[in-house]
């Protein structure tokens, strides 16, 4: 029977039979036991599955993947110790060094710097392109060993929206997958694989966990893209890996299974950014309520965002729900439900105003972190963004004066009252 999102954001990927737990249990063991030194060798040929090391897969883990799989609607899914890890693996298991990757310029701080820093000294190069360029210059990004093409549903913190279905058409004319980042939209209000994306990541720190409890990610698969068809270009899934008794994960696995199954067999036995199982659990509450704080997270924006547009010390207001914003439409299109609980500001007395401002906040906590119960705040010129020169910080999208405001489930009217006293004393 089909599910609905918001009955698999309670019940997807774990089903008890008679007599068993009701709650996900929180199998907290490193190793599991086998009968015979034959039924272990089976699981290291990867010809029976089975549970062998934690490193690896892990019930707990596998239970909640499998409930983030049924959410976006794809085929296989694997939690990562973060966000970090997701987009790390999710671009490493299709490109290492000497490829290249076609990426939005407004992506989250820490995944500029992981691509354009340390994925660039590992020999990956990354061109970065304006998430409203034309099609000619998108088109014009790829090359000869173009392995994917990246994006942000919602970029974190420049509030851009991607238009998912043009870039999925011209990654896939160009024989390459999407990944789309979905953390900010959540699959509750987009689900990138309904618009041609190929590979979905979240990180899970954000409104997945959605209570500031459980850093981790996630890497879905939509089980769509069709490797052996474009076999020269992905050699680490369609010919034999030696690391593994010569497996050709494409034809094991199918379309369905290749992709998450050479990630956990060699990026996560390698890498070993694995989830805890008790991070998993946390995770699992979160969602459980995820459908229900969306929507407020999204109400309590709009009724931020529309208020700070009539405020005089104001200088601009970027939230994509809000009516006028340069992203709108695309919202409308994409996330018809809502989009996030993120609204960012600029003020007229600049940089000072903003870093003054944040200072007189009550409710509103001054965090790195964001998409939290608790309404929290930033200046990512002068935070996550401090590695950036003001170029590389206009092209993300962000001005010195921007401040990310991650509206919480508290009340609006608390919220707005918050935001007038602090701009009453600047
Ligand atoms: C926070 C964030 C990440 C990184 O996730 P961590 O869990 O902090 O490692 C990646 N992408 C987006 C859009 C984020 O907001």
């Amino acid at each position: 029977m089909k599910q609905r999102i918001n009955t698999i954001c309670v019940q997807g990927g774990y089903t008890p039979k008679n007599g068993e737990p009701r709650q996900i249990p929180i199998v907290q063991s490193t190793t599991f036991k086998y009968d015979t030194s034959e039924d272990m060798g089976k699981l290291f040929d990867l010809e029976a599955s089975g549970y062998f090391y934690t490193r690896l897969q892990n019930p707990t883990n596998d239970c909640v993947a499998a409930k983030i799989a049924q959410l976006e609607g794809g085929t296989a899914a694997m939690l990562t110790s973060s966000g970090q890890a997701a987009n790390f693996f999710a671009i490493f298991n299709i490109a290492g060094c000497g490829d290249h990757v076609v990426a939005s310029a407004t992506i989250y701080g820490g995944t500029y710097n992981l691509f354009h820093v340390t994925m660039k000294r590992m020999g990956v190069d990354f061109t970065f392109v304006e998430p409203d360029c034309t099609d000619e210059e998108l088109a014009a990004a790829f090359r000869p060993n173009t392995k994917a093409v990246f994006g942000e549903t919602i970029a974190n913190p420049a509030l851009t929206v991607l238009d998912i279905e043009r870039f999925a058409k011209a990654a896939h004319d160009h024989g390459v997958p999407l990944i789309v980042d979905n953390t900010f939209a959540t699959p509750v209000n987009c689900r990138p694989f309904e618009w041609g994306a190929d590979i979905v990541t979240h990180s899970t720190t954000k409104y997945m966990d959605g209570h500031g409890a459980a850093v981790g990610g996630c890497i879905v698969d939509s089980g769509k893209f069709d490797w052996m068809a474009h076999a020269d270009k992905f050699p680490g899934l369609t010919t034999p890996d030696e690391s593994y008794h010569g497996i050709t994960y494409a034809e094991k696995f199918g379309l369905e299974g290749a992709f998450i199954t050479k990630c956990t067999a060699q990026l996560m036995r390698d890498f070993g950014a694995i989830q805890s199982p008790q991070n998993a659990f946390l995770l699992n509450l979160g969602l459980e309520s995820l459908h229900v704080r969306m929507p407020r997270h999204c109400e309590n924006a709009l009724a931020v965002a529309e208020h700070l547009k009539g405020c005089d010390k104001i200088s601009f207001v970027t939230y994509p729900g809000l009516k006028g914003d340069k992203y709108y439409d695309l919202a409308k299109k994409y996330m018809p439900g809502g989009t996030c609980g993120v609204v960012s500001f600029g003020f007229k007395g600049g940089r000072s105003a903003a870093e003054n401002f944040m200072k007189h906040l009550k409710l509103a906590a001054i965090e790195t972190h964001v998409a939290d119960a608790r309404t929290c705040c930033l200046h990512p010129a002068s935070a996550t963004h401090r590695q950036m020169n003001d170029e590389e910080l206009l092209a993300a999208g962000i001005t010195p004066d921007l401040v990310r405001l991650s509206c919480g489930i508290e009340d609006a009217a608390d919220l707005i009252a918050d935001i007038d006293q602090a701009l009453a004393q600047i």
